[in-house]
């Protein structure tokens, strides 16, 4: 069979992998100049200062899909969960919303998370070795114009103007960019359009001391800005120790734009004060997409699956929230297109 995903971040990256395992033919359309998604790869002078905070839930869907592909090497060692400090509630209170990244989360929050060594890139190079190992081939910085469908199926896609033949598609973007290539291809697309955004400040510091201690991170629920340590090494200049240096990772979970940037600084001044004087990175995002949708909102994945199109991403119904739904939904999809042929 051959099957077009659209979108090469994380939910497509393991919906291609799981679809190629299971013997399709599978190209993966990208629009943007690498692999990733919203975690692409930033790295700055041996620092891995990635945008926002970068945990792994050591019984989560992504975490057990890279072991699967055996890449113990980029899953890092243990974050201090023990040293989490939630200002004015429990420990288990900010930990949930750490889990979810969402202010009020009501979620059981699981105790071990992890700092992949070299953050976001290792984990997506894996994701990627995995796709080429199984023959995945990609189009990357083309964009999917059009799904084009016959007597209710899908024949093919039209990429950068080129019509491309295929059996089935898994649509991996945003919501939004969802909305768009299905209304266009006559679909009703009333579920996906409740979707609303949650968009966040964030920023992250390198750091030559280790302001935060005794602290892994810290949470405030009044204002809602959560900071937390994860330098370990692989992540940090390897003339340095972790015990002396820090890469905090701080987001807004309430607001974005400059002034939530302004509240993130001013948090860290009260809760880690001299990290400014000894800041030698630092990297401020004003407005990032966080969640694609609440979590009320989140939609059926196989809702369009007799004209041929599953969707997957952290906005498709999945036990788990954040990448570890990405991956969850992508996998998902493969699978629900192999049982319903
Ligand atoms: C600040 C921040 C911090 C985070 N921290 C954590 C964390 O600590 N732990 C955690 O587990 N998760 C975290 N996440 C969440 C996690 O990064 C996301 O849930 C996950 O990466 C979403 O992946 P995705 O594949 O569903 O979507 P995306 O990454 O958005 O990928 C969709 C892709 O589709 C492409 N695309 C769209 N339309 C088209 C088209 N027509 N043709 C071709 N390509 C197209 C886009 O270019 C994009 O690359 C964080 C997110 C942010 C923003």
């Amino acid at each position: 069979m051959r099957t077009v995903v659209i979108g090469g971040g994380l939910a497509g990256l393991s919906a291609a992998i799981q679809l190629a395992a299971d013997g399709d033919e599978v190209l993966l359309v990208e629009s943007r100049k690498s692999l990733g998604g919203c975690v692409r790869i930033r790295e700055s002078r041996e620092w891995v200062l990635d945008p926002g905070l970068h945990l792994l839930h050591r019984r989560g869907a992504f975490y057990q899909f890279l072991r699967k592909l055996r890449a113990p090497r980029v899953l890092g060692p243990k974050w201090r969960s023990d040293d989490f400090f939630t200002i004015g509630q429990t420990r288990d209170s900010g930990l949930s919303a750490l889990t979810e990244m969402r202010p009020y989360s009501k979620l059981k929050p699981p105790r071990e998370f992890v700092i992949p060594y070299g953050g976001w890139t290792g984990l997506v190079g894996r994701l990627v070795a995995a796709a080429n190992q199984l023959g995945v081939v990609y189009e990357i910085e083309s964009t999917v114009e059009s799904i084009n469908l016959q007597k209710g199926r899908v024949i093919s896609v039209t990429v950068e103007g080129n019509t491309i033949e295929c059996d089935y598609i898994v649509i991996a973007a945003s919501p939004f960019d969802t909305v768009r290539l299905l209304e266009n291809a006559g679909l009703n697309v009333s579920d996906l359009e409740s979707c609303t955004p949650h968009m966040v400040a964030a920023l992250d510091v390198a750091i030559e001391g280790k302001m935060m201690r005794p602290y892994s991170g810290l949470y405030e629920p009044i204002s809602g800005i959560i900071a937390i340590d994860v330098s370990s090494e692989g992540r940090i200049p390897e003339n340095r120790h972790s015990d002396e240096c820090a890469i905090i990772h701080a987001v807004h979970l309430k607001k974005d734009g400059e002034e939530a940037l302004e509240e993130i600084k001013n948090f860290l001044d009260s809760r880690c004060s001299g990290w400014r004087k000894l800041s030698t990175l630092r990297r401020s995002t004003a407005s990032i997409l966080l969640h694609p949708c609440e979590l009320e909102q989140r939609v059926d994945g196989a809702q369009y699956i007799d004209n041929g199109i599953v969707l997957a991403g952290a906005h498709v119904i999945s036990e788990s929230v954040l990448s570890d739904a990405a991956i969850e939904t992508g996998r998902a999809a493969a699978k629900l297109l192999k049982n319903h042929r």
